[in-house]
């Protein structure tokens, strides 16, 4: 069985940090990047809040850039997901499919991804009108309408985003307060392209082969109103990458793995040797820079603990 002193699990700017730290200490690193490289910043378009770019930069250029500068220091990247973790205190083994990888200290930087509504038109019309990047198929809707459901900032963004081809952007939401910060609601506000429907949810997604409109229901009077457009897209937070770990790792109530949060280690879990860093153990700030900090801090625990050890 091949041995390392670090195994990376993720690729977007937390396991990217994690491998460029490890990697810079000798540690020679192999992270594993999975199928869908590069986590949530692929599919952002304008990052405007990483410190270091005053102009903003892309997301998929910013995650180019990281792999580029950890492959520069040696760490080695395989575009392979882990299928099985088995991890406890003495022995932690990673396996994709039937290759089977013993690591002596294990840093999980697997992120989160996108939620959706549940529906079963949802479903059926995902790729067809439905779409939950709007990054990727804002494009498609050139002149057309489209409407965003969420409050919180990714809505926002992504609103904002699509006014640059849609006609018109419904910002469509289930409260009458929105949990985006201000300035990007102020942002939309002064877009004529925006327009908000609060206290609403959507009930049914319309169209046979393609997205057609929505059913609305009022969430204060349950009155059902129905709309055309062209496309929807999901914006409602993120559920954390964490099926690998149950049963083995502490879980929070939401399923984000727990670090301990003392002046030692802020990314140890309840495994000595692995650590958790970014969205996956992050439910609250979840910006590029704070996974991208906390990648540094699990390189750096991880350091620390191999050598205590
Ligand atoms: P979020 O803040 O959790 O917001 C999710 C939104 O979706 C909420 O408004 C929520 O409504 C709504 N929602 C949840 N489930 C729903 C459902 N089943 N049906 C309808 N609506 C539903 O998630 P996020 O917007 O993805 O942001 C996550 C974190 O990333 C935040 O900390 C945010 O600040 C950060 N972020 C920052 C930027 C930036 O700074 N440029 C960009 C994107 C994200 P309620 O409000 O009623 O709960």
């Amino acid at each position: 069985m091949e041995k390392r002193k670090v195994i990376i699990i993720g690729s977007g700017p937390a396991g990217l940090t994690a491998a460029i730290y490890t990697a810079r200490a000798n540690l020679k690193p192999l992270v594993f990047e999975g199928y869908n490289a590069g986590g949530q910043l692929m599919i952002t378009s304008e990052v405007e809040n990483f410190p270091g770019f005053p102009e903003g930069i892309n997301g998929p250029d910013l995650m180019k850039n990281l792999r580029e500068q950890a492959e520069k220091f040696g760490a080695e990247l395989e575009t392979e997901d882990v299928t099985k973790v088995e991890l406890s205190a003495e022995k932690k083994i990673v396996w994709v499919e039937d290759d089977a990888y013993e690591t002596e200290t294990l840093i999980i930087a697997t992120g989160a991804t996108a939620n959706l509504l549940g529906l079963e038109s949802e479903k059926r019309l995902m790729g067809k009108g439905v779409s939950a990047c709007a990054t990727c198929d804002g494009f498609f809707f050139t002149d057309k309408v489209v409407c965003v459901v969420g409050g919180g900032d990714s809505a926002f963004e992504e609103g904002l985003f699509l006014t640059k081809f849609a006609k018109k952007v419904y910002i469509i939401h289930r409260r009458d307060e929105f949990r985006a910060s201000k300035i990007m609601v102020e942002r939309a506000k002064e877009n004529p392209k925006v327009e908000f429907i609060m206290n609403s949810v959507i009930d049914e997604i319309l169209g046979d082969e393609r997205v057609t409109g929505v059913r609305l229901k009022n969430t204060k009077t349950s009155e059902l109103s129905e709309m055309n457009l062209d496309g929807v897209f999901i914006a409602i937070g993120h559920t954390p990458a964490t099926s690998l770990f149950k049963g083995q790792l502490n879980l929070d109530k939401k399923g984000y793995i727990t670090t301990s949060n003392n002046k030692k280690s802020q990314t140890a879990t309840n495994i000595p040797g692995v650590f958790a860093c970014g969205d996956v153990q992050d439910s609250h700030y979840r910006q590029a820079v704070t996974a991208a900090g906390s990648g540094c801090m699990a390189a750096l625990d991880a350091e620390h603990y191999l050598g205590e050890k």
